[in-house]
């Protein structure tokens, strides 16, 4: 393998390729299209296409497609070779500007909720140039990826991806009129960046391919407790095996090579956990290239005769997986308005933005509650592992300590005595590194970046940031409409933050988020505690979120009504395939072995009876009478379970729907296993269907 720095972005049409290969005006006028949003000219997407046609086939590429990211969260990708025929009949490669800027797939599979009918199925993807074009490379050949939103003929968008980038051109409009403000001229453009931490378990793909739940539902329906879970902390960065290093080593230099920055890699809390995390970039291309590293993960595992689980919860009685969206807001001249500056003008401007921030989570906790909800996720959070279900934000003491200082108006008391006025003076000086750490916080400030930790491991990112740059884009346009009506800015401006503390303060909490005490708390506070993911799905079609996302052009209302539908029909399909699956194994591998071993204990009794007319067979008489309760007990609560998902697939209401799943056929579920799990710890391991939880986390 040659060294990272020869790999790296190796595969991608970055902005060195670009330079080195467009002429001079193109690459000018291209730039000016991605980095300040103007109109591409047709022209200028000609001599783009075809340069990168050039280099695509120097690399082995044969196929192009546009590469999006339709409402599954997965990836989504048509392929198209490069041939054209000529009239004598012969093959030329070919590629041009339309076929860069737009496609037209009909698409009506994919999901849309009611956005668009199948008889008007098209589908139109659009050349997202602010995200460079890659060449996928594996065994099956080399194809150019272009970057594209995926959206209907009337331009509704039908992906993560159209809103994610009108998220982002909001904030950047509000964020860049706070700045002028402040008097700043220089800045032209104001980005949000992520660095995505994403977790995942690798499990032996011998045992995989006989566990039903873990293909059909990537997690496991049945299982008990190993005798040894986590409870030694001895995985938790623990030295990596060589068999896992091995597939992190291949995973590293293919992420590369797409461009992608893999930095940390670690072995995770859970047996068979690991945890991924690349150097944060521009949330746009942050949420490609954290599909880029689930897709990824999956493909080199594979190679390596391992399966990645990517779900919330693979595992009962062990960590599940989540992703930590670590987000912040950047200037296109290098200003991270999330770090505390050294001058009492950068320290103001940081205020500003932070009680942005506060007030923005403060007010839309729903909102962000909802962007990482799915049902993988009611697992995690809410137990006693991740962060709970209650939107709450650390600060640290230190900046709490500012913050109250701010609302009652006298900062000279601050912890290192000095007098600060917001725009006046300075600061206590804040050390980054003294910012304690809060792992228990959903929301945590980790020195110049929000770290938001509720995020579903297996879901795109898209979700939470789309929501995280609207609110933020709102809260930053009333205090820009306050400031700028003001005649003192100064007065004005403490004025405002003073409001916005005193208003929202209670969103903060620095103590231990994972404490039964909090919950009591939060509630005093009248913090929203939005246990499950159906009912946060219900706050997405409030009023004032509607008026939100249309005041910014994020989302229309038939967009967010839309997006509604899509996310209660896919926790309801969700949980519909893991009771069927249940049922499954339960009636046709656990019960047929359990009945076998049964049987054998009946055998047993009668031939050593029959050997030995006084032997005492009290023990096989014994485990036999249990045996057949805990059958007949699964029989029912199989059939039970059968009961309620018929009923809950005749449901039409959507909403009515997904609630009838986590009411009714969830609990079903839960009453299955119990009995199954319990069988599992006293039938003979030969007689045992599938592979045991001891053999999924240890057997790697
Ligand atoms: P942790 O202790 O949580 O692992 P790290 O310092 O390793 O924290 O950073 C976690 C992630 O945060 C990395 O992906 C890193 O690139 C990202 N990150 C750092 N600074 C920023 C920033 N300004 N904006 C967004 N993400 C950032
Ligand atoms: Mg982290």
């Amino acid at each position: 393998m040659r060294s990272a720095s020869d790999v790296f972005g190796l595969n991608v049409f970055n902005d060195a390729v670009m330079k080195e290969r467009l002429p001079k005006e193109t690459y000018k006028a291209l730039k000016r299209t991605t980095d300040y949003g103007e109109i591409l000219n047709p022209v200028i997407a000609e001599v783009v296409a075809n340069a990168m046609k050039d280099w695509a086939i120097e690399k082995g590429a044969t196929h192009f497609t546009h590469w999006f990211q339709p409402m599954t969260g997965k990836t989504a990708e048509k392929h198209d070779s490069f041939i054209t025929l000529t009239t004598d009949g012969r093959a030329i490669m070919d590629f041009s500007g339309k076929e860069l800027i737009k496609g037209e797939s009909d698409a009506s599979s994919f999901p849309n909720g009611g956005l668009r009918a199948t008889f008007e199925a098209r589908g139109y993807t659009a050349w997202d140039c602010t995200s460079p074009a890659f060449l996928k490379e594996d065994h099956s050949g080399v194809t150019l990826c272009i970057p594209t939103a995926f959206c209907s003929y009337t331009g509704e968008a039908l992906d993560k991806k159209t809103p994610l980038l009108r998220s982002m051109e909001a904030l950047d409009k509000q964020a860049i009129r706070v700045l002028k403000l402040f008097g700043n001229t220089t800045s032209k453009k104001v980005i949000t960046t992520v660095g995505a931490e994403q977790e995942y378990f690798l499990v032996d793909k011998r045992l995989y391919q006989d566990r039903k739940d873990l293909i059909f539902a990537d997690r496991t329906l049945f299982g008990a407790m190993p005798p040894k879970g986590q409870e030694l902390d001895d995985h938790y960065f623990g030295s990596i095996k060589e068999r896992i290093s091995a597939f992190m080593k291949e995973l590293d230099n293919d992420l590369w090579k797409l461009g992608v920055s893999s930095k940390t890699k670690h072995n995770e809390v859970a047996p068979a956990q690991h945890e991924l995390a690349p150097i944060f970039t521009t949330t746009n291309i942050a949420t490609d290239h954290n599909q880029l590293i689930m897709e990824t993960m999956v493909k080199v595992a594979n190679r390596h005769q391992l399966v990645c689980l990517l779900h919330e919860k693979p595992f009962a009685g062990v960590n599940g997986s989540g992703k930590h969206n670590n987000w912040s807001i950047l200037t296109d001249d290098g200003m991270n308005l999330l770090d505390p500056g050294d001058t009492p003008h950068e320290n103001a401007q940081f205020l500003t933005f932070l009680s942005a921030v506060i007030a923005a989570v403060d007010k839309n906790a729903p909102l962000l509650r909802m962007s990482a909800a799915n049902a993988g996720n009611d697992h995690r959070l809410g137990a006693n592992e991740a962060p709970p279900a209650i939107i709450s934000i650390f600060l640290g003491e230190q900046l709490t300590d500012i913050i109250h200082q701010i609302e009652e108006g006298h900062l000279n008391s601050s912890k290192e005595a000095e007098v600060m006025k917001i725009g006046v003076s300075t600061l206590p000086r804040f050390d980054k590194d003294v910012t304690d750490r809060n792992r228990t916080s959903p929301f945590a400030f980790t020195g110049n970046k929000f770290e938001f930790r509720m995020c579903p491991s297996s879901a795109s990112i898209a979700g939470p940031n789309i929501v995280l740059n609207s609110i933020v884009a709102e809260e930053l346009c009333l205090i820009a409409d306050q400031l700028e009506a003001a005649d003192n800015f100064n007065e004005a401006l403490q004025t405002v933050i003073r409001k916005l503390i005193a208003d929202h303060k209670k969103v903060i909490f620095n103590g231990d988020g994972y404490s039964d005490d909090w919950i009591e708390k939060a509630e005093k506070r009248g913090l929203p505690n939005i246990k499950s993911s159906v009912e946060s799905f219900t706050y997405f079609n409030n009023p004032e979120y509607v008026k939100l996302f249309e005041k910014h052009k994020v989302f229309t209302e038939e967009e967010v009504i839309s997006r509604q539908e899509i996310i209660y029909e896919e926790y309801s399909k969700v949980v519909n395939i893991e009771a069927l699956t249940m049922i499954q194994m339960a009636k046709r591998e656990i019960l047929p072995a359990c009945i076998d071993y049964a049987t054998s204990l009946a055998d047993s009794i009668n031939s050593v009876k029959a050997a030995v007319s006084t032997a005492n067979v009290s023990v096989q008489e014994k485990l036999l009478l249990q045996l057949s309760q805990l059958i007949a007990d699964a029989q029912e609560k199989a059939d039970q379970l059968e009961i309620k998902v018929d009923e809950a697939k005749t449901i039409k209401d959507y909403e009515k729907q997904a609630f009838a799943y986590k009411e009714n056929v969830f609990p079903a579920m839960n009453d299955l296993r119990e009995p199954c799990d319990v069988m599992e710890t006293i039938v003979s391991e030969e007689y045992w269907p599938f592979p045991t939880y001891g053999d999924l986390l240890f057997r790697v």
